[in-house]
């Protein structure tokens, strides 16, 4: 037996430890067969349909109860998406022209619409290629009386499923108390599967490689770090019980803290905002009950994307997070790719430091073409909600003065063409030693700073935050870098600005009670650590 790690992306976070099983989807082999009474056909069909909608009403009130209302909504649409007209006459014109029996005509309808689904531009139809394959699928099965498989029926034992794809209706019939948590291959972030999964708080990973032979093995998903552990050492094997038994211990606890207020005990009342990737995520920050959300680290719209994603695509994402938080805060940090973060599409040649290269703000100073179009998306999103803009990896103040002047052109811009933005709310990350030190210089040219420790404490310390063998080398609070966050606070306070951190120090709740002492306005962590923040600053003296 040996201990094996695979990584893959995170779609919800927490801890699952158990016994894996593969869930062997085969794509369905669909019979192909000609038909001679070809209206008798389209009566089969036509039955079918009505079969299914019976089946996802079932679904459906399951749904309401496990997972809510709204989320449950998506089985209602899948109805309607069955009794669609043009997905209808596809299908019929199928079994009529071809004389083709309902199960060839549904499946040749399904792989059209999918194909036409996938490839459209907006990010919400591509997603909804997976409930047109779903409705496909359980039409083909009640068509050929395939019982609809129950999940777990006869398995009792709770599991971590590890499965090439799970459809929305497949993620929702599992019996929450026998799932432990997922691994998939294929699965986007955004996809209703995840938004399932986030609801109904399972750890789950998509992007891994699933090999049949892991099946019945003991495995662990880290739904923190996105990785998947395969037969752990008992030694990382209680260390993350520990955790997963603590997580839990805390989360119950916490829960008892929604709806209430971050404020001290002497009255001093204390941001706490949530870290985000991806549109989809917005889900976790409410459920988590944030204010706002302090960090959208808008570089994974690129990553995500096979090209440089347009204004249109931007925009739309930026305002669905601004409208879905309705009013609160929403912080749109600018493009922070390079160093770790890669695009597939865009060759930012080799380099020796990649950490001190190409990166963040400067690819967009040296691009403005590119960075236009991300400004112009974000002011466009401005009159949908609450909006803030941020830059990373500033140095110098000549940055913020090129930045300032390309906002201000990308504005009148916006007014020559007679679209509509607002002035926005603006702010730094202070990453760098660089604008730690000058933080006085910086302080009256924006409204905000939001220190980053993690690239703070990277280039403070002369730690690369990605090699895991440095360890201790890695020290959040050595003094250098609680006295720039010091500074920092200082200096911006001088200035009347409020100063937040963003980066993962901010969750460390060992260092409220120090930020707070030290006069931090703002911590911005990820979703799930939001109440646990809240209820130390309830604490705080
Ligand atoms: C940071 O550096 O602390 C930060 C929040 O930015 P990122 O982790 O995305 O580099
Ligand atoms: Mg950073």
């Amino acid at each position: 037996m040996s201990m094996k790690k695979y990584t893959g992306k995170v779609i919800f976070g927490g801890i699952a430890i158990g016994k894996i099983r593969i869930e062997g989807k085969c794509k369905q082999i669909v019979k192909r067969n000609r038909v001679d009474d070809v209206e008798e056909e389209v009566i089969r069909y036509h039955n079918a349909v009505k079969n299914a909608v019976a089946q996802l009403k079932t679904i459906h009130r399951k749904a309401v109860q496990d997972v809510g209302e709204v989320n449950a909504q998506i089985f209602e649409v899948h109805a309607m998406m069955l009794e669609d007209g043009d997905y209808m006459e596809s299908v019929e014109n199928i079994i009529r022209t071809q004389s083709m029996n309902a199960e060839y005509a549904v499946a040749a309808t399904g792989d059209n619409f999918v194909k036409l689904f996938s490839e459209m531009e907006d990010e919400y139809f591509r997603a909804r290629a997976d409930d047109i394959k779903d409705i496909s699928d359980r039409l083909i099965k009640v068509l050929s009386g395939e019982e609809e498989t129950k999940e777990h029926e006869d398995k009792k034992e709770a599991v971590i499923l590890a499965a090439e794809d799970l459809t929305p209706s497949e993620t929702i019939q599992m019996d929450k108390d026998l799932l432990l948590g997922f691994v998939t291959k294929y699965g986007s972030v955004n996809s209703h599967t995840a938004i399932l999964a986030r609801t109904m708080n399972i750890p789950a990973l998509t992007g891994i490689e699933i090999n049949q032979s892991w099946n019945g093995k003991l495995a662990i998903v880290d739904g923190f770090h996105g990785e998947l552990i395969l037969e752990p050492d008992e030694a990382t094997l209680s260390d993350y019980q520990a955790k997963k038994e603590k997580i839990s211990e805390e989360a119950k606890e916490n829960r008892k803290l929604m709806g209430m207020e971050n404020v001290t005990k002497s009255g001093k009342k204390v941001k706490i905002y949530a870290n985000i990737a991806n549109v989809s995520d917005t889900y976790a920050v409410l459920q988590n009950d944030a204010e706002g959300i302090g960090l959208f680290r808008s570089e994974f719209l690129y990553m995500e994307s096979d090209t440089f994603p347009d204004e249109e695509k931007q925009f739309a994402a930026y305002k669905q997070v601004a409208e879905t938080m309705g009013g609160k805060k929403v912080i749109i940090r600018t493009m922070d790719i390079g160093a770790d973060k890669k695009l597939p599409y865009f060759n930012l040649g080799v380099e020796e430091n990649p950490a001190m290269g190409y990166r963040a703000i400067r690819i967009s100073i040296s691009q403005p073409e590119l960075f236009k179009t991300q400004l112009r998306a974000i002011y466009r999103a401005s009159l949908y909600g609450n909006i803030s803009i941020m830059y990373p990896m500033i140095t110098s103040v000549w940055e913020l003065e090129k930045i300032t002047k390309m906002e201000k052109e990308v504005m009148a811009e916006l007014k020559t063409t007679g679209i509509d933005c607002r002035p926005l709310e603006r702010g730094i990350m202070i990453e760098t030693p660089a604008a730690a030190i000058i933080s006085d210089r910086l302080a009256p040219m924006v409204d905000f700073f939001s220190i980053g420790t993690n690239d703070l404490v990277q280039y403070t310390l002369a730690v690369d935050r990605q090699n895991n063998n440095l360890g201790d080398f890695y020290n959040p609070n050595h003094e250098a870098v609680l006295r720039l966050i010091q500074t920092v606070i200082d200096n911006g306070h001088k200035e009347g600005i409020w100063v937040g951190i963003c980066g993962e120090m901010a969750s460390d709740l060992e260092l409220t009670d120090k930020f707070l002492d030290m006069g931090i306005d703002e911590l911005s962590v990820a979703p799930v650590f939001n109440l646990a923040v809240r209820k130390k600053v309830r604490e705080h003296e």
